[in-house]
């Protein structure tokens, strides 16, 4: 059996872990963290669960494409899952205004067109589009043969913004339509309209939470790869890929231990990537450049609520504000402006909820904002760390109880995460948010190749695709189809999904 040691234990690492533990490679997957996850994990506060970055997930109805990958992955029937509203997954408020988003096609352009009668036609333009893009990629089709539409590329070379102002005479329908952008941090003329493509269509066929919380995920992959004979360990830091002349040889942990393989997979930033491998020149020093120069998304400020009992009704359904009047420009806040915008949502704690225990506010924070403490960790970043971020999430909810009145009454406790916190927990640079930012202006030049120049070493993980619950798996698809080729993976997913 082939050894592979795959670095970082989060979605990414797992879920290429258990493809390749179950068609047989001898797999150990090294988390440095004594919990396993990385965006997956959840942590307690006065026995309160909290989810820190998956807190809803799409096409996960059977006979869509990420329950067919939930089913291959064998874990489609550990994770009790709890339906969004269907006719209200997301809510916008914009402008004094609230917009709803249905699932499902019809429901959506129906809802939309109540809102702006007018843009009917273009609503259905609009959803044709979307369909064309997903079904241009053969990750989404699970087809080999699925032909490269014009409509694949095109609308990864063209920012989302301005395809909407095309689609849409009504200026406030483009905003509204951009009004989901936090869940891939977009900015006006770089995000592709591929990716709010992808998105859209992820959650409009379907919306859910994790009943009990994302950290199921991780336990259940986890679980599946030890089924398969392989290991995953935690504590375990690589803290080097040792390489020879040509090709690595293995993984040092705690800067110690030295763990022989076959193949290494980084499924962590790639800019850690990098670094494990500064020992060799076996990396070209442009590319390392190109990498250590890739903009990222911008940090996540998260608050995380703790309710009073049975005093805030459960909220099934997403909730975006923006202050300003535009989802746009989130990021580029100062102390007066900030936040200019936020997603509220409610942790699932069981079926058919009344009341939630926990809520969570995420919003924008800049990474020159926490230079201060850039060299500073977890739980020792110091009073000043500790009044600005008080200060901030104290912003935040006050920010949240102009749309929701009295809320205030109803919290009896919060807890704050920063991007320097995201940073500490997973590596990701600065902490940002989905990791790597796409933009149109870069190309092929802005993306994270999940091969190498060492024929031995990939990378997986949220950079190589995308991010989110179905963006890294495709990821994960992507790096395995090396070892066990597209067409074999499509087609036992497909028969996986039967
Ligand atoms: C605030 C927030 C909200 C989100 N909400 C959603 C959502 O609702 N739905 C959705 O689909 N997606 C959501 N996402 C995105 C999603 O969570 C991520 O895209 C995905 O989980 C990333 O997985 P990953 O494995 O690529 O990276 P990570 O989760 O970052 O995992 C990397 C792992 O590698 C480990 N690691 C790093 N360096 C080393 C090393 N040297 N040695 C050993 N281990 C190492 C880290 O500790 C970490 O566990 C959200 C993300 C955030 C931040």
């Amino acid at each position: 059996m082939k050894k592979v040691i795959i670095i970082g234990g989060g979605l990414g690492g797992l879920s290429t872990g258990v493809i390749l533990a179950k068609n047989g490679y001898n797999v150990t997957v090294l988390e440095q963290n004594a919990q396993i996850g990385g965006c997956l994990q959840c942590f307690y506060r006065q026995k309160t669960k909290f989810e820190t970055g998956m807190h809803f997930i799409g096409s996960a109805d059977e006979g869509q494409i990420l329950n067919k990958m939930l089913r291959y992955l064998e874990i489609e029937d550990q994770l009790p899952l709890s339906r969004l509203d269907t006719d209200r997954y997301n809510v916008i408020s914009l402008e004094g205004q609230q917009f709803e988003y249905a699932n499902g096609k019809d429901a959506f352009i129906e809802k939309m067109a109540s809102y702006f009668p007018s843009q009917t036609d273009n609503l259905a333009k609009y959803c044709r589009v979307i369909d064309s893009i997903a079904s241009a990629s053969a990750l989404h089709t699970l087809k080999d043969e699925t032909p490269l539409n014009a409509a694949g590329t095109e609308y990864q070379l063209r920012p989302m913004d301005k395809v909407l102002e095309e689609l849409f005479t009504d200026p406030l329908l483009q905003k509204v339509l951009a009004g989901d952008l936090p869940l891939y941090a977009a900015e006006r003329g770089k995000t592709p309209f591929s990716v709010h493509a992808f998105i859209m269509d992820f959650y409009n066929q379907s919306s859910f939470r994790i009943i009990g919380g994302s950290d199921i995920v991780a336990g259940a992959l986890s679980r599946v790869i030890a089924k398969h004979g392989g290991n995953v360990r935690t504590r375990s830091k690589a803290t080097r890929i040792v390489c020879d002349s040509t090709r690595a040889t293995g993984v040092e942990t705690n800067g110690g231990e030295l763990l022989p393989a076959d193949y290494v997979i980084a499924a962590i930033h790639p800019m850690r990537t990098m670094e494990l491998l500064a020992g060799t020149n076996l990396i070209r020093p442009a590319f390392r450049h190109r990498i250590n120069h890739i903009p990222q998304t911008t940090g996540g400020f998260s608050v995380y609520l703790r309710f009073k009992e049975n005093a805030v009704p459960y909220m099934n359904y997403n909730f975006f504000n923006y202050n300003a009047g535009t989802p746009w420009g989130c990021e580029q806040y100062d102390e007066a402006t900030w936040p200019k915008g936020y997603l509220y949502m409610h942790t699932c704690d069981t079926p058919n909820q009344q009341f939630a225990k926990a809520g969570t506010i995420i919003s924008y924070m800049r990474a020159e904002e926490l230079e201060a403490w850039k060299h500073t960790t977890v739980g020792h970043r110091g009073k000043d760390y500790e009044d600005f971020i008080d200060r901030r999430a104290r912003g935040l909810i006050a920010s949240l109880a102009k749309q929701f009145p009295g809320i205030r009454d109803n919290i009896a406790g919060f807890h704050v995460s920063s991007p320097l916190t995201y940073r500490d927990y997973t590596g990701t640079e600065n902490g940002a948010i989905y990791g790597v930012a796409k933009d149109v202006a870069l190309g092929s030049a802005g993306r994270v190749p999940h091969k190498t120049r060492i024929p031995n070493v990939f990378m997986a993980g949220q950079n190589i695709n995308s991010h989110g619950m179905l963006g890294t798996i495709v990821g994960s698809i992507v790096v395995c189809s090396e070892f066990l080729t597209s067409g074999f993976l499509y087609r036992h997913i497909l028969e996986a999904g039967k």
